[in-house]
């Protein structure tokens, strides 16, 4: 066992952090702490590699000139915390891939600060350790250094994001936890009342009525970085406590929050990654849905949807009804609602293989088609298709101008109900982008997507639910559809979309508590239930309320998009895992009956 050596009060832990010398301080005498990456035994040499958050640097213990030294070196375990004093030398050996790789520290005094147990898994760039593992002991994987990276990168954003917003007159200001239900469309977690039995405060889900409140006290400019709490069904990659970027601002058309958003994402760009975003373009919600079969397209690349029949009449492009498929025998078609396609160019030398591949992907119950039409517009002019039998060559040729098709593309066609065809449709389209591939994750391409619906039907429930949430203020000119055809209501309300991924979004809100009441009603709210949840919202909008509107950023998506990476765990220092469980604390987890009968609960399971 090694002791462990106290140091000498005035003995100074460390010179330099591991990260930190280069060839021009040879000969200097450093001191160094850190922990024990790996070491090296070469017969007359030993090497440590010592890690802090800096860096790596190599220790160097020579068996000829200090033998007892080299001897103690080699006792040192992995994570061991260890303290050195050295002499900066220059490497014979030297790793480019190390900012610190010209040196090495030839050491003449070693200090064990602190031993270690053998860590459970590999603490390297790369680990050996499985997810659970690696949350148990978040401590051991936070040393990697990708983690650690991607935690300081999520500093450096915020700390970005505060100083942009700090510069436009934005002030932070910090809302309760223990508040009561917002309706963001999750549900609640909930946190008994010792004090109040049979009474439960509700985590937020956003801060969204204060943030509005704070309008009406004038604040005008609000941010926060914050934590919103959703229990929502565990979907892969959603974390059940999550950050936004939550922002409010009073006396503020639609436009001007796309301009100074768009300005907090280029700046962040810019700072952080050095790179100038491009102006970030417009569509509303209708042409992305028609043009992509998504809110959130990728618009990295084009291969966007044509219609080859559409019962409804493409209302955002003003075209009437299309039909170029009707009447030719082929009843798939025939009894679809829509038949839909993407033009891959340079595709139609696609093998048998790999179109049963795409067949099989359609079919898959993720994406929901029932098969997959395919159209090759060979390199010689000639057309053929999987369904030959029933279009002439000159129905076909009329659907290649449709497509804009030129010799050597690939059409892909499904059909069925306009809905499902057109999501099942976009995912094939993400699918051909990765195989093209179109989608480089170094490539950011921003999209705001505006005027979404207001409302959505649920026919499970037969109610109209807010899209977004019931504070978003319908458009001046379709307010009066909220008896009539509430379906048809466009909201002012936008979404900050970038590679396909929705990274924000927010509304021009309610401010009038006549309109408000007349939301909740439509929500299927009765007064006496808008009353008992948001009186303290109606009386404010009572008191002089700024017409007034804000977004949302979900911060960890957006630290992991700038990482370069599509899960956002490794971008919470704390995350918790696919059952929403904390490994490392081990929560949830029951609590004593005593504790349960002070909060007077009971549980029955
Ligand atoms: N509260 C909204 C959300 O969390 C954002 C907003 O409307 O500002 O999505």
């Amino acid at each position: 066992m090694i002791a462990l050596r106290s140091l000498k009060i005035d003995t100074m832990y460390r010179t330099h952090t591991c990260g930190e010398l280069r060839i021009s301080e040879v000969n200097k005498k450093v001191t160094l702490a850190g922990w024990m990456q790996r070491s090296r035994n070469l017969g007359g040499m030993t090497f440590i590699d010592m890690r802090d958050r800096y860096g790596i640097t190599q220790l160097m213990f020579n068996m000829e000139t200090n033998a007892d030294l080299c001897k103690k070196a080699r006792e040192i375990g992995r994570e061991f915390v260890i303290q050195v004093i050295g002499k900066v030398a220059e490497r014979s050996n030297k790793n480019p891939q190390l900012p610190t790789g010209d040196i090495e520290i030839i050491v003449e005094e070693l200090n064990v600060l602190n031993a270690a147990k053998t860590p459970p898994f590999t603490i390297e760039d790369e680990s050996d350790g499985g997810e659970d593992l690696r949350m148990k002991y978040r401590y051991l994987d936070l040393r990697r250094k990708p983690v650690a990276s991607s935690i300081q990168l999520r500093h450096r954003m915020a700390t970005e994001t505060r100083k942009y917003l700090d510069s436009q007159g934005f002030i932070e200001v910090e809302t309760p936890v223990l508040i009561k239900s917002t309706p963001e469309g999750a549900r609640d977690f909930v946190v008994p009342s010792r004090m109040n039995p049979g009474e439960f405060y509700a985590l937020p889900q956003s801060p969204q009525t204060f943030k509005q409140i704070l309008m009406v006290a004038g604040f005008d400019k609000y941010f926060q970085i914050v934590k919103c709490f959703r229990d929502e069904d565990l979907r892969a990659d959603r974390q059940p406590e999550f950050t936004q970027i939550d922002c409010e601002m009073s006396f503020i058309h639609q436009q001007d929050i796309l301009d100074t958003f768009e300005g907090l994402i280029r700046h962040l760009f810019k700072t952080v990654k050095g790179v100038d975003l491009v102006k970030v373009p417009v569509m509303n919600y209708a042409d992305a849905m028609r043009l992509y079969g998504s809110d959130k397209p990728d618009t990295r690349f084009e291969m966007t949807f044509v219609e080859l029949k559409s019962l409804t009449p493409s209302l955002s492009k003003g075209e009437g009804v299309t039909d170029l498929t009707s009447g030719k025998g082929f009843k798939v078609f025939d009894d679809s609602e829509m038949v839909v396609g993407i033009c891959a160019k340079g595709c139609a030398n696609y093998s048998r293989k790999q179109l049963d591949e795409l067949t099989e992907f359609v079919k898959k119950p993720q994406v929901g088609a029932k098969g997959l039409v395919y159209v090759k517009f060979e390199a010689d002019g000639s057309i053929k298709s999987t369904v030959d039998k029933f279009y002439s060559a000159d129905d076909l040729k009329k659907w290649m101008e449709k497509f804009n098709a030129a010799p050597g593309d690939l059409i892909l066609i499904l059909a069925g109900e306009a809905d499902k065809t057109g999501k099942a449709l976009s995912v094939l389209r993400l699918e051909m982008g990765e195989r093209l591939g179109f989608r480089d994750k170094n490539v950011f391409k921003p999209l705001w997507v505006t005027d979404f619906p207001l409302l959505e039907w649920n026919e499970d429930d037969k109610r109209w639910y807010a899209m977004h949430h019931p504070f978003t203020s319908p458009k001046a000119e379709d307010v009066h559809l909220l008896e009539t055809d509430p379906g048809k209501i466009r909201a002012n309300a936008y979404d900050l979309v970038i590679n396909g991924v929705e990274l924000g979004g927010g509304s021009v809100r309610i401010h009038d508590k006549g309109l408000q009441k007349k939301m909740f009603n439509v929500l299927g709210f009765s007064d006496a239930e808008a009353e008992m949840k948001f009186s303290f919202l109606m009386n404010a909008f009572e008191f002089g309320a700024p017409p007034h509107g804000g977004i949302a950023f979900g911060f960890d998506r957006l630290c992991a998009m700038f990482g370069g990476s599509e899960s956002i765990r490794d971008f919470i220092a704390f995350p918790k895992n696919n059952a929403g469980r904390d490994m490392m604390i081990d929560s949830p987890s029951p609590i004593s009956e005593e504790q349960l009968k002070e909060l007077h609960l009971k549980v029955t399971l």
